[in-house]
Protein backbone atom coordinates (compact mmCIF):
# COMPACT_ATOMS: atom_id res chain seq x y z
CA UNK A 1 0.00 0.00 0.00
CA UNK A 2 1.20 3.48 -0.64
CA UNK A 3 2.74 6.00 1.99
CA UNK A 4 0.07 8.46 0.75
CA UNK A 5 -2.56 6.13 1.21
CA UNK A 6 -1.73 5.30 5.01
CA UNK A 7 -1.52 8.73 5.70
CA UNK A 8 -4.47 9.73 4.10
CA UNK A 9 -6.60 6.50 5.84
CA UNK A 10 -5.15 8.03 9.44
CA UNK A 11 -6.17 11.45 8.67
CA UNK A 12 -9.81 9.73 7.87
CA UNK A 13 -9.74 7.56 10.79
CA UNK A 14 -8.70 11.60 12.47
CA UNK A 15 -11.67 13.35 10.97
CA UNK A 16 -13.90 11.15 12.60
CA UNK A 17 -13.02 11.70 15.86
CA UNK A 18 -12.32 15.57 15.72
CA UNK A 19 -12.90 17.20 19.27
CA UNK A 20 -12.47 14.76 21.09
CA UNK A 21 -9.03 15.85 23.11
CA UNK A 22 -11.12 19.04 23.83
CA UNK A 23 -14.35 17.86 25.45
CA UNK A 24 -14.78 18.52 29.08
CA UNK A 25 -16.97 15.26 30.10
CA UNK A 26 -18.71 16.41 32.94
CA UNK A 27 -21.50 13.35 32.91
CA UNK A 28 -21.05 10.00 32.00
CA UNK A 29 -22.86 7.77 29.55
CA UNK A 30 -23.88 5.61 32.25
CA UNK A 31 -25.47 8.69 34.47
CA UNK A 32 -27.41 9.56 30.92
CA UNK A 33 -29.17 6.38 30.82
CA UNK A 34 -32.58 7.80 31.07
CA UNK A 35 -35.85 5.58 32.32
CA UNK A 36 -38.61 8.33 31.26
CA UNK A 37 -39.74 10.09 27.99
CA UNK A 38 -40.36 13.82 28.20
CA UNK A 39 -43.54 15.38 27.48
CA UNK A 40 -44.21 19.01 28.39
CA UNK A 41 -40.99 19.66 30.01
CA UNK A 42 -41.48 16.74 32.37
CA UNK A 43 -40.34 13.00 32.88
CA UNK A 44 -42.82 10.73 32.40
CA UNK A 45 -43.66 7.21 32.28
CA UNK A 46 -46.02 5.69 30.08
CA UNK A 47 -50.01 5.63 31.54
CA UNK A 48 -49.75 2.14 32.64
CA UNK A 49 -46.00 1.96 33.57
CA UNK A 50 -44.70 -0.17 30.29
CA UNK A 51 -41.66 -0.28 29.52
CA UNK A 52 -39.16 -2.07 26.98
CA UNK A 53 -35.24 -2.66 27.10
CA UNK A 54 -33.03 -0.82 25.24
CA UNK A 55 -28.96 -3.22 24.70
CA UNK A 56 -25.93 -2.62 23.49
CA UNK A 57 -25.96 -3.83 20.07
CA UNK A 58 -22.04 -5.36 21.04
CA UNK A 59 -23.23 -7.84 23.87
CA UNK A 60 -26.78 -7.47 24.51
CA UNK A 61 -25.73 -5.91 27.60
CA UNK A 62 -29.23 -4.24 29.22
CA UNK A 63 -28.55 -0.36 29.10
CA UNK A 64 -32.01 0.87 30.60
CA UNK A 65 -35.67 -0.02 30.24
CA UNK A 66 -37.92 3.45 29.06
CA UNK A 67 -41.42 4.01 28.26
CA UNK A 68 -43.37 2.03 26.02
CA UNK A 69 -45.67 4.66 25.32
CA UNK A 70 -49.03 4.11 23.02
CA UNK A 71 -51.63 6.62 21.35
CA UNK A 72 -52.81 8.20 24.30
CA UNK A 73 -49.05 9.70 25.21
CA UNK A 74 -48.89 10.52 21.62
CA UNK A 75 -52.02 12.79 21.82
CA UNK A 76 -50.95 13.91 25.23
CA UNK A 77 -47.55 15.00 23.42
CA UNK A 78 -49.49 16.31 20.69
CA UNK A 79 -52.10 18.58 22.92
CA UNK A 80 -48.52 20.18 25.11
CA UNK A 81 -46.70 21.12 21.44
CA UNK A 82 -49.66 22.58 20.11
CA UNK A 83 -50.26 24.98 23.09
CA UNK A 84 -46.51 25.44 23.51
CA UNK A 85 -46.49 26.31 19.58
CA UNK A 86 -48.71 29.61 20.27
CA UNK A 87 -45.91 30.58 22.69
CA UNK A 88 -42.84 29.63 20.32
CA UNK A 89 -43.70 30.79 17.44
CA UNK A 90 -44.26 34.61 18.91
CA UNK A 91 -40.27 34.61 20.79
CA UNK A 92 -38.41 36.82 17.99
CA UNK A 93 -36.14 34.98 16.30
CA UNK A 94 -33.08 36.24 17.86
CA UNK A 95 -34.66 35.17 21.57
CA UNK A 96 -34.94 31.54 20.00
CA UNK A 97 -31.52 31.78 18.54
CA UNK A 98 -30.10 32.09 22.07
CA UNK A 99 -31.87 29.33 23.36
CA UNK A 100 -30.56 27.32 20.65
CA UNK A 101 -26.61 28.50 21.32
CA UNK A 102 -27.20 27.78 24.77
CA UNK A 103 -28.30 24.29 24.24
CA UNK A 104 -25.59 23.93 21.45
CA UNK A 105 -22.45 24.85 24.35
CA UNK A 106 -24.16 22.31 26.88
CA UNK A 107 -24.11 19.71 24.53
CA UNK A 108 -20.84 20.27 23.32
CA UNK A 109 -19.25 20.45 26.98
CA UNK A 110 -21.07 17.05 27.28
CA UNK A 111 -19.90 15.92 24.23
CA UNK A 112 -18.42 12.79 25.53
CA UNK A 113 -21.18 11.36 27.26
CA UNK A 114 -23.41 12.08 24.31
CA UNK A 115 -20.82 9.79 21.99
CA UNK A 116 -20.40 7.36 24.31
CA UNK A 117 -24.49 6.89 24.68
CA UNK A 118 -24.17 6.28 20.91
CA UNK A 119 -21.93 3.87 21.07
CA UNK A 120 -23.60 2.26 23.90
CA UNK A 121 -26.89 1.99 22.15
CA UNK A 122 -26.23 1.94 18.05
CA UNK A 123 -22.87 -0.01 18.71
CA UNK A 124 -20.55 2.31 16.74
CA UNK A 125 -17.22 3.09 17.61
CA UNK A 126 -16.78 5.65 19.63
CA UNK A 127 -14.45 7.58 17.68
CA UNK A 128 -17.24 7.79 14.87
CA UNK A 129 -19.52 8.23 17.44
CA UNK A 130 -17.95 11.64 18.98
CA UNK A 131 -17.86 12.28 14.91
CA UNK A 132 -21.43 12.21 14.90
CA UNK A 133 -21.99 14.16 18.20
CA UNK A 134 -19.93 17.20 16.15
CA UNK A 135 -22.17 16.51 13.24
CA UNK A 136 -25.32 16.92 15.02
CA UNK A 137 -23.74 19.65 17.33
CA UNK A 138 -23.07 21.85 13.91
CA UNK A 139 -26.82 21.88 12.68
CA UNK A 140 -28.14 23.05 15.80
CA UNK A 141 -25.41 25.84 15.76
CA UNK A 142 -26.05 26.71 11.70
CA UNK A 143 -30.13 26.65 12.16
CA UNK A 144 -29.03 29.16 15.38
CA UNK A 145 -27.98 31.33 13.04
CA UNK A 146 -30.09 30.98 10.28
CA UNK A 147 -33.27 31.37 12.00
CA UNK A 148 -32.01 34.69 12.21
CA UNK A 149 -32.21 35.04 8.46
CA UNK A 150 -35.54 33.90 7.68
CA UNK A 151 -36.29 36.92 5.26
CA UNK A 152 -39.85 37.52 3.16
CA UNK A 153 -40.20 39.76 0.32
CA UNK A 154 -41.73 42.98 -0.61
CA UNK A 155 -42.74 42.23 -3.70
CA UNK A 156 -43.11 44.90 -6.78
CA UNK A 157 -47.25 45.66 -7.26
CA UNK A 158 -48.67 45.76 -10.51
CA UNK A 159 -51.26 48.53 -8.81
CA UNK A 160 -50.41 51.64 -7.53
CA UNK A 161 -53.25 51.09 -4.52
CA UNK A 162 -51.88 47.88 -3.28
CA UNK A 163 -48.69 46.79 -1.28
CA UNK A 164 -47.88 43.07 -1.68
CA UNK A 165 -45.57 40.91 1.22
CA UNK A 166 -44.56 37.76 1.40
CA UNK A 167 -44.54 36.33 5.13
CA UNK A 168 -42.48 33.14 6.19
CA UNK A 169 -43.88 31.59 9.06
CA UNK A 170 -43.38 28.32 10.99
CA UNK A 171 -45.69 25.65 10.09
CA UNK A 172 -46.69 24.87 13.53
CA UNK A 173 -46.14 21.17 15.22
CA UNK A 174 -44.00 18.83 13.66
CA UNK A 175 -43.84 15.02 14.12
CA UNK A 176 -40.31 14.08 13.87
CA UNK A 177 -39.50 10.48 13.53
CA UNK A 178 -35.94 9.06 13.72
CA UNK A 179 -33.85 6.04 12.72
CA UNK A 180 -31.22 3.93 14.51
CA UNK A 181 -28.13 4.96 12.82
CA UNK A 182 -27.19 8.25 13.77
CA UNK A 183 -29.86 8.19 16.84
CA UNK A 184 -28.47 11.47 17.75
CA UNK A 185 -27.47 13.57 14.80
CA UNK A 186 -30.65 12.95 12.98
CA UNK A 187 -32.60 14.65 15.62
CA UNK A 188 -30.30 17.54 15.94
CA UNK A 189 -30.88 18.02 11.94
CA UNK A 190 -34.09 18.24 12.19
CA UNK A 191 -35.24 19.75 15.48
CA UNK A 192 -32.53 22.11 15.13
CA UNK A 193 -34.08 23.51 11.55
CA UNK A 194 -37.89 23.15 13.62
CA UNK A 195 -36.98 25.02 16.49
CA UNK A 196 -35.31 27.50 14.19
CA UNK A 197 -38.38 28.64 12.28
CA UNK A 198 -40.38 28.22 15.39
CA UNK A 199 -41.72 25.19 15.53
CA UNK A 200 -42.42 22.81 17.99
CA UNK A 201 -41.65 19.39 17.95
CA UNK A 202 -42.87 15.47 19.05
CA UNK A 203 -40.13 13.11 18.41
CA UNK A 204 -40.57 9.71 18.25
CA UNK A 205 -36.92 8.18 17.85
CA UNK A 206 -36.04 4.44 17.02
CA UNK A 207 -36.99 1.91 19.32
CA UNK A 208 -33.19 0.55 19.43
CA UNK A 209 -31.68 4.18 19.93
CA UNK A 210 -34.55 6.06 22.51
CA UNK A 211 -31.51 7.15 24.78
CA UNK A 212 -29.63 9.75 22.68
CA UNK A 213 -32.83 11.74 21.71
CA UNK A 214 -33.63 11.98 25.52
CA UNK A 215 -30.12 13.15 26.11
CA UNK A 216 -30.96 16.17 23.82
CA UNK A 217 -34.22 17.10 25.97
CA UNK A 218 -31.90 16.83 29.07
CA UNK A 219 -29.65 19.67 27.54
CA UNK A 220 -32.61 21.20 26.36
CA UNK A 221 -34.27 21.64 29.96
CA UNK A 222 -30.82 23.06 30.96
CA UNK A 223 -30.71 25.03 28.03
CA UNK A 224 -33.88 27.17 29.23
CA UNK A 225 -36.18 25.77 25.88
CA UNK A 226 -39.70 25.93 27.72
CA UNK A 227 -41.74 22.90 28.55
CA UNK A 228 -43.75 22.00 25.22
CA UNK A 229 -41.36 23.09 22.75
CA UNK A 230 -39.10 19.54 22.34
CA UNK A 231 -41.21 16.21 23.76
CA UNK A 232 -39.55 12.49 23.25
CA UNK A 233 -42.41 10.16 23.25
CA UNK A 234 -40.89 6.92 23.36
CA UNK A 235 -42.32 3.31 22.47
CA UNK A 236 -41.37 -0.38 21.36
CA UNK A 237 -42.00 -1.90 17.95
CA UNK A 238 -45.12 -3.30 18.81
CA UNK A 239 -46.12 0.48 19.13
CA UNK A 240 -44.25 2.21 16.45
CA UNK A 241 -47.17 2.49 14.02
CA UNK A 242 -50.11 3.55 16.51
CA UNK A 243 -47.62 6.45 17.78
CA UNK A 244 -47.01 6.92 14.07
CA UNK A 245 -50.43 7.21 12.82
CA UNK A 246 -51.13 9.76 15.74
CA UNK A 247 -48.25 11.64 14.94
CA UNK A 248 -49.59 11.37 10.85
CA UNK A 249 -52.61 12.01 11.36
CA UNK A 250 -53.80 14.13 14.15
CA UNK A 251 -55.12 17.94 12.60
CA UNK A 252 -52.62 19.38 15.52
CA UNK A 253 -49.50 18.06 13.61
CA UNK A 254 -48.80 20.23 10.63
CA UNK A 255 -46.24 18.54 9.36
CA UNK A 256 -44.05 15.40 9.30
CA UNK A 257 -40.04 15.02 9.34
CA UNK A 258 -39.26 11.14 8.34
CA UNK A 259 -35.39 9.98 8.29
CA UNK A 260 -35.58 6.16 8.16
CA UNK A 261 -36.34 3.56 5.40
CA UNK A 262 -38.79 3.99 1.85
CA UNK A 263 -41.02 1.53 2.62
CA UNK A 264 -41.52 3.48 5.82
CA UNK A 265 -41.62 6.83 4.13
CA UNK A 266 -44.32 5.42 2.30
CA UNK A 267 -46.70 4.53 5.12
CA UNK A 268 -45.88 7.74 6.35
CA UNK A 269 -47.08 9.46 3.53
CA UNK A 270 -50.22 7.59 2.90
CA UNK A 271 -51.11 8.14 6.36
CA UNK A 272 -50.56 11.97 6.28
CA UNK A 273 -53.02 12.29 3.11
CA UNK A 274 -56.07 12.84 4.83
CA UNK A 275 -55.08 15.90 6.80
CA UNK A 276 -52.72 17.25 3.78
CA UNK A 277 -49.36 17.12 5.81
CA UNK A 278 -46.18 18.83 4.82
CA UNK A 279 -43.88 16.13 4.84
CA UNK A 280 -40.26 15.31 4.51
CA UNK A 281 -38.28 12.30 3.59
CA UNK A 282 -35.18 11.31 3.84
CA UNK A 283 -35.35 7.66 2.73
CA UNK A 284 -33.20 4.57 1.87
CA UNK A 285 -30.26 4.70 -1.09
CA UNK A 286 -28.50 2.67 -3.46
CA UNK A 287 -25.75 4.44 -3.86
CA UNK A 288 -23.00 3.26 -7.06
CA UNK A 289 -19.69 4.39 -6.11
CA UNK A 290 -17.80 4.82 -10.00
CA UNK A 291 -14.23 4.52 -10.30
CA UNK A 292 -13.08 5.33 -14.02
CA UNK A 293 -9.66 4.58 -15.60
CA UNK A 294 -8.76 7.90 -15.53
CA UNK A 295 -8.97 7.65 -11.60
CA UNK A 296 -6.58 8.02 -8.82
CA UNK A 297 -6.94 4.76 -7.71
CA UNK A 298 -5.57 5.02 -4.21
CA UNK A 299 -7.01 8.11 -3.51
CA UNK A 300 -10.57 5.96 -4.60
CA UNK A 301 -9.72 3.31 -2.30
CA UNK A 302 -9.69 5.96 0.50
CA UNK A 303 -13.14 7.13 -0.76
CA UNK A 304 -14.55 3.95 -0.98
CA UNK A 305 -13.55 2.78 2.75
CA UNK A 306 -14.83 5.89 4.09
CA UNK A 307 -17.84 6.20 2.43
CA UNK A 308 -18.84 2.23 2.69
CA UNK A 309 -17.58 0.89 6.01
CA UNK A 310 -18.62 3.91 8.46
CA UNK A 311 -21.06 2.84 10.76
CA UNK A 312 -20.35 -0.56 9.17
CA UNK A 313 -22.46 0.28 6.32
CA UNK A 314 -25.55 0.85 7.89
CA UNK A 315 -25.63 4.52 6.76
CA UNK A 316 -28.36 5.79 3.65
CA UNK A 317 -25.66 7.08 1.95
CA UNK A 318 -22.98 4.23 1.86
CA UNK A 319 -22.12 3.10 -1.45
CA UNK A 320 -24.22 -0.16 -2.51
CA UNK A 321 -22.25 -0.68 -5.30
CA UNK A 322 -18.96 -0.36 -6.28
CA UNK A 323 -18.51 0.04 -10.06
CA UNK A 324 -15.31 -0.11 -11.67
CA UNK A 325 -13.83 0.10 -14.97
CA UNK A 326 -11.81 -2.47 -16.39
CA UNK A 327 -8.15 -1.68 -16.47
CA UNK A 328 -8.23 -0.42 -12.77
CA UNK A 329 -10.30 -3.14 -11.37
CA UNK A 330 -8.25 -5.53 -10.21
CA UNK A 331 -5.32 -2.58 -8.74
CA UNK A 332 -8.54 -1.50 -6.93
CA UNK A 333 -9.95 -4.50 -5.78
CA UNK A 334 -6.27 -5.52 -4.40
CA UNK A 335 -6.10 -2.21 -2.68
CA UNK A 336 -9.40 -2.33 -1.01
CA UNK A 337 -8.60 -5.77 0.19
CA UNK A 338 -5.43 -4.52 1.63
CA UNK A 339 -6.91 -1.59 3.75
CA UNK A 340 -10.40 -4.09 4.77
CA UNK A 341 -7.60 -6.51 6.03
CA UNK A 342 -6.43 -3.96 8.72
CA UNK A 343 -9.86 -3.60 10.76
CA UNK A 344 -10.48 -4.05 13.87
CA UNK A 345 -14.18 -5.52 14.39
CA UNK A 346 -15.09 -5.42 17.98
CA UNK A 347 -17.16 -3.39 20.66
CA UNK A 348 -16.97 -0.40 19.77
CA UNK A 349 -16.35 0.79 22.93
CA UNK A 350 -12.85 -0.72 23.09
CA UNK A 351 -9.78 1.35 22.19
CA UNK A 352 -8.83 0.30 18.70
CA UNK A 353 -12.38 -0.91 17.23
CA UNK A 354 -12.65 0.44 14.09
CA UNK A 355 -15.76 -1.70 12.38
CA UNK A 356 -18.71 -2.41 15.32
CA UNK A 357 -21.78 -4.98 15.42
CA UNK A 358 -24.89 -4.28 13.05
CA UNK A 359 -27.55 -3.27 15.17
CA UNK A 360 -29.41 -6.40 15.30
CA UNK A 361 -28.96 -10.15 14.18
CA UNK A 362 -32.34 -9.36 11.14
CA UNK A 363 -30.01 -7.05 9.73
CA UNK A 364 -26.90 -9.30 10.23
CA UNK A 365 -28.73 -12.38 8.29
CA UNK A 366 -29.63 -9.72 5.42
CA UNK A 367 -25.60 -9.23 4.33
CA UNK A 368 -25.46 -12.50 5.19
CA UNK A 369 -28.40 -13.20 2.68
CA UNK A 370 -26.72 -11.06 0.14
CA UNK A 371 -23.52 -12.29 0.51
CA UNK A 372 -24.54 -16.08 -0.42
CA UNK A 373 -26.86 -15.26 -3.13
CA UNK A 374 -23.87 -13.39 -4.82
CA UNK A 375 -21.48 -16.41 -4.38
CA UNK A 376 -24.13 -18.61 -5.74
CA UNK A 377 -24.11 -16.53 -8.74
CA UNK A 378 -20.40 -16.45 -9.46
CA UNK A 379 -19.13 -13.65 -7.09
CA UNK A 380 -15.44 -14.22 -5.81
CA UNK A 381 -15.15 -13.31 -2.21
CA UNK A 382 -12.12 -11.80 -1.42
CA UNK A 383 -12.04 -10.64 2.19
CA UNK A 384 -14.92 -11.73 4.92
CA UNK A 385 -17.98 -13.25 3.46
CA UNK A 386 -19.10 -14.71 6.87
CA UNK A 387 -20.36 -14.00 10.09
CA UNK A 388 -17.76 -12.41 12.40
CA UNK A 389 -16.76 -14.97 15.83
CA UNK A 390 -17.14 -12.04 17.89
CA UNK A 391 -20.92 -12.33 17.97
CA UNK A 392 -24.18 -12.98 16.68
CA UNK A 393 -24.86 -9.30 15.72
CA UNK A 394 -20.92 -9.26 13.98
CA UNK A 395 -20.33 -9.30 10.61
CA UNK A 396 -16.60 -9.58 8.87
CA UNK A 397 -16.25 -6.65 6.83
CA UNK A 398 -16.46 -8.61 3.68
CA UNK A 399 -15.23 -7.42 -0.65
CA UNK A 400 -16.76 -9.59 -3.26
CA UNK A 401 -15.75 -9.10 -7.41
CA UNK A 402 -17.23 -9.96 -10.64
CA UNK A 403 -20.84 -8.79 -9.51
CA UNK A 404 -23.31 -9.44 -11.75
CA UNK A 405 -26.50 -6.91 -12.49
CA UNK A 406 -28.65 -10.35 -11.50
CA UNK A 407 -27.37 -10.51 -7.99
CA UNK A 408 -29.73 -9.26 -4.85
CA UNK A 409 -26.92 -6.63 -3.91
CA UNK A 410 -27.77 -4.84 -7.29
CA UNK A 411 -31.43 -4.28 -6.28
CA UNK A 412 -31.51 -4.23 -2.63
CA UNK A 413 -30.38 -1.87 -0.20
CA UNK A 414 -27.44 -3.90 2.31
CA UNK A 415 -27.17 -1.50 4.89
CA UNK A 416 -24.24 -3.63 6.38
CA UNK A 417 -20.39 -4.03 6.08
CA UNK A 418 -20.56 -5.70 2.45
CA UNK A 419 -18.49 -4.02 -0.57
CA UNK A 420 -19.68 -5.60 -4.02
CA UNK A 421 -17.04 -4.95 -6.76
CA UNK A 422 -18.81 -4.78 -10.45
CA UNK A 423 -16.71 -4.26 -13.38
CA UNK A 424 -17.81 -2.25 -16.46
CA UNK A 425 -16.81 -0.98 -19.97
CA UNK A 426 -17.01 2.50 -20.56
CA UNK A 427 -18.83 5.71 -19.29
CA UNK A 428 -22.35 5.19 -20.55
CA UNK A 429 -22.49 1.54 -19.25
CA UNK A 430 -21.63 3.02 -15.63
CA UNK A 431 -24.49 5.68 -15.49
CA UNK A 432 -26.71 3.49 -16.79
CA UNK A 433 -25.88 0.61 -13.87
CA UNK A 434 -26.17 3.96 -11.87
CA UNK A 435 -29.43 4.96 -12.34
CA UNK A 436 -31.02 1.54 -12.69
CA UNK A 437 -32.74 1.81 -9.33
CA UNK A 438 -35.40 3.85 -7.92
CA UNK A 439 -33.33 5.47 -5.35
CA UNK A 440 -31.40 7.99 -5.72
CA UNK A 441 -29.84 9.84 -2.81
CA UNK A 442 -26.20 10.14 -3.14
CA UNK A 443 -23.56 9.31 -5.84
CA UNK A 444 -19.91 9.05 -5.89
CA UNK A 445 -17.17 8.61 -8.83
CA UNK A 446 -13.55 8.97 -8.89
CA UNK A 447 -12.11 10.52 -12.41
CA UNK A 448 -9.45 12.78 -13.46
CA UNK A 449 -11.15 14.19 -16.94
CA UNK A 450 -12.75 17.32 -16.23
CA UNK A 451 -14.92 16.31 -19.36
CA UNK A 452 -16.31 13.49 -17.80
CA UNK A 453 -16.76 14.84 -14.58
CA UNK A 454 -19.24 17.08 -15.49
CA UNK A 455 -21.18 14.83 -17.67
CA UNK A 456 -21.69 12.29 -15.32
CA UNK A 457 -21.94 14.82 -12.12
CA UNK A 458 -24.89 15.89 -13.83
CA UNK A 459 -26.05 12.45 -15.85
CA UNK A 460 -26.44 10.96 -12.16
CA UNK A 461 -29.91 10.43 -11.02
CA UNK A 462 -29.14 11.67 -7.12
CA UNK A 463 -29.92 14.52 -4.85
CA UNK A 464 -25.73 14.52 -4.07
CA UNK A 465 -22.80 13.35 -5.72
CA UNK A 466 -19.08 13.17 -4.30
CA UNK A 467 -16.47 13.73 -6.84
CA UNK A 468 -13.20 11.75 -6.05
CA UNK A 469 -14.26 12.52 -2.72
CA UNK A 470 -16.35 9.88 0.00
CA UNK A 471 -17.43 12.36 2.61
CA UNK A 472 -19.85 14.65 1.63
CA UNK A 473 -22.15 15.55 4.25
CA UNK A 474 -21.77 19.00 6.45
CA UNK A 475 -24.70 21.18 7.61
CA UNK A 476 -24.24 23.67 4.73
CA UNK A 477 -25.03 21.39 2.16
CA UNK A 478 -28.98 20.84 1.12
CA UNK A 479 -29.00 16.92 2.53
CA UNK A 480 -31.58 15.07 0.27
CA UNK A 481 -32.83 12.92 -2.51
CA UNK A 482 -34.61 11.99 -5.47
CA UNK A 483 -37.02 9.45 -7.19
CA UNK A 484 -37.72 7.13 -3.87
CA UNK A 485 -35.15 8.06 -1.59
CA UNK A 486 -37.05 11.24 -0.46
CA UNK A 487 -38.15 14.61 -0.58
CA UNK A 488 -37.39 17.74 0.47
CA UNK A 489 -33.74 19.08 1.96
CA UNK A 490 -31.98 18.89 5.27
CA UNK A 491 -29.28 21.70 6.22
CA UNK A 492 -28.02 24.97 4.00
CA UNK A 493 -30.06 27.68 3.67
CA UNK A 494 -32.48 25.53 2.07
CA UNK A 495 -33.20 23.37 4.74
CA UNK A 496 -35.51 26.00 7.06
CA UNK A 497 -37.80 26.44 4.53
CA UNK A 498 -39.33 22.82 5.23
CA UNK A 499 -40.53 24.27 8.69
CA UNK A 500 -41.98 27.36 7.25
CA UNK A 501 -44.97 28.30 5.48
CA UNK A 502 -45.05 31.49 3.62
CA UNK A 503 -48.19 33.76 3.75
CA UNK A 504 -48.81 35.78 0.87
CA UNK A 505 -50.11 39.61 2.13
CA UNK A 506 -52.17 42.47 -0.04
CA UNK A 507 -52.35 45.66 1.52
CA UNK A 508 -55.24 47.18 -0.62
CA UNK A 509 -55.96 51.40 -0.64
CA UNK A 510 -52.73 52.55 0.03
CA UNK A 511 -53.58 55.70 -2.39
P1 LIG B 1 -35.11 0.43 9.64
O1 LIG B 1 -35.70 -0.66 8.83
O2 LIG B 1 -33.76 0.81 9.22
O3 LIG B 1 -35.25 0.24 11.11
P2 LIG B 1 -37.41 2.08 9.56
O4 LIG B 1 -37.84 2.95 8.46
O5 LIG B 1 -38.25 0.88 9.87
O6 LIG B 1 -35.92 1.71 9.26
O7 LIG B 1 -37.29 2.89 10.92
C1 LIG B 1 -36.97 4.25 11.01
C2 LIG B 1 -37.88 4.88 12.05
O8 LIG B 1 -39.22 4.69 11.62
C3 LIG B 1 -37.79 4.26 13.44
O9 LIG B 1 -37.99 5.29 14.39
C4 LIG B 1 -38.97 3.32 13.47
O10 LIG B 1 -39.47 3.06 14.76
C5 LIG B 1 -39.98 4.13 12.68
N1 LIG B 1 -41.07 3.35 12.08
C6 LIG B 1 -41.03 2.15 11.50
N2 LIG B 1 -42.25 1.78 11.08
C7 LIG B 1 -43.10 2.80 11.40
C8 LIG B 1 -44.50 3.03 11.24
N3 LIG B 1 -45.31 2.16 10.65
N4 LIG B 1 -45.00 4.20 11.70
C9 LIG B 1 -44.21 5.11 12.31
N5 LIG B 1 -42.89 4.95 12.49
C10 LIG B 1 -42.34 3.81 12.05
Amino acid sequence: MSRKLVSDLKLLIKSFSTHCTSIQQSRSASSLAFKNAYINGQWVPAEDGRTFPVRNPANGDLISEVPDMQAKETETAVNHASDAFKRWKNYTAIERSILLKKWHDIMTKNQEGLAQIVTAENGKPLAEARGEITYGLSFVEWFAEEGKRIYGDVIPSAFQSKRLLHLKQPVGVCGIITPWNSPSAMILRTVGAALAAGCTVVVKPAEDTPLSALATCYFAEQAGIPAGVLNVVTCSQQHVSEVGRVLCQSPKVSKISFTGSSATGKILMKQSVDTVKRVSMELGGHAAFIVFNSADVDAAVVGAVAAKFRGAGQTCISPNRMLVQEEVYDEFCEKLVKVVSQFVVGDGQEDGTTQGPLIHEKAVNKVDSHVKDAVAKGGKVLIGGERHVKGPTFYSPTVIRDITEDMLVCSEETFGPLAPVIKFKNEEEAVLLANSTRFGLAGYFYSQDIRQIWRVAEDLEVGMVGINEGIIFSPSIAFGGIKESGLGREGSKYGIDEYLNIKYTCFGGIC
